[in-house]
């Protein structure tokens, strides 16, 4: 597994704030690698040091194999940190034909394809003066991508926009990914999207790593459960005794994988209808809870489930 992106003890302080501390992290290259984390746990920070805007005061960090700074690897990134901001006169393609050609990025040729790739054709000629804050954001996509770099650093990729927009911005990204094999890199408040595009992430809490790994097996480890669809309900409760729980038409059951067959085979027994049975994963809202205590102090009400 190559690193795209290794930090050794990374940390910033300001005064006597650590917005962050001891950050040892190391991000492998393919796939969406989402950083989570509530308000001011370190995420802009992070991503402010990786792009060479501010300096760290402890602590290393390479990007692409490169110290940061290193004009050979800054040339294989793109960014978007917040919501860019563009000359109000210009249209999306003047934007992205100026970036493309103070940024050396030279051919101007696939322009009309990024703007379709991001979903602006129709906006093209438009002045971004009346740009809502999705489509500027959109627009920073483009422009992040036109010099086909391998490595993409989104932060809140899709803050201020509408559903529609936010599913179109998920696909994108998962495409990036998948299609042209870029590794994408966000920052999100967002847990449902980052459990539903990220393949890895890591949860950051006041500047120090809390936990990391593939979403598929944080969500296994936390608890999974066989969720059942049944009738009646409350005969299946009688079954399961203490492991068993009501949900909707149906009931949770926490028990271990091969403890299921035994469970199914006693509740048809017992003349109990089963229509469907799944095992569900913990989500990582509650995962995070967890790990951040950010229920504590109200700090869990500026994390939204989706
Ligand atoms: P958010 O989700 O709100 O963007 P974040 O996880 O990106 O939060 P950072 O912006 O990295 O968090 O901030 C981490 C901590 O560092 C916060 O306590 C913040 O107040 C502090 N901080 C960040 N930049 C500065 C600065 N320029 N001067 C002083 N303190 C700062």
């Amino acid at each position: 597994m190559t690193a795209v992106i290794e930090t050794r003890d990374l940390t910033k302080t300001y005064g006597t704030v650590r917005a962050l501390d001891g950050l040892s992290l190391s991000i492998p290259r393919g796939g969406v690698y989402g950083i989570l984390g509530p308000n001011g746990a370190g995420k802009s920070t992070l991503f402010r040091i990786l792009l060479g805007l501010i300096r760290p005061s402890d602590g290393t960090a390479t990007v692409m194999g490169g110290a940061i700074g290193d004009i050979a690897a800054m040339r294989r990134m793109g960014s978007m940190i917040e919501t860019p901001r563009y000359p109000p006169y210009m249209s999306a393609r003047q934007v992205l034909e100026w970036l493309a050609l103070s940024h050396g990025v030279g051919a101007t040729a696939g322009i009309p394809a990024w703007l379709e790739r991001v979903g602006l054709t129709e906006a093209a000629d438009r002045r971004v003066r009346g740009f809502s804050v999705g489509m500027l954001q959109r627009l920073g996509v483009a422009a992040a991508l036109m010099s086909r770099p391998d490595l993409v650093i989104l932060d809140e990729p899709t803050s201020g926009m509408d559903p529609p927009g936010i599913q179109e911005m998920r696909a994108l990204i998962r495409s990036l990914a998948d299609d042209d094999g870029v590794t994408v890199i966000l920052a999100s408040h967002q847990l449902l999207e980052v459990q539903k595009i990220c393949d890895r992430v890591a949860i950051l809490n006041r500047g120090k790593l809390i936990l990391e790994g593939a979403v598929s097996e944080l969500t296994a480890a936390g608890g999974e459960r066989l969720r059942l669809t049944l009738s009646p309900v409350e005969a299946a409760l009688a079954v399961l005794g203490e492991r068993g729980s009501r949900d909707d038409d149906g009931v949770m059951a926490a028990i271990a994988r091969d403890e299921a067959p035994a469970l199914i085979r006693a509740l048809v027994q017992q003349g109990i209808d089963i229509s469907e049975a799944r095992w569900v994963g913990a989500d990582l809202e509650s995962i995070f809870m967890t790990e951040t205590g950010a229920a504590e102090a109200g700090r869990g009400e500026q994390i939204h489930a989706g």
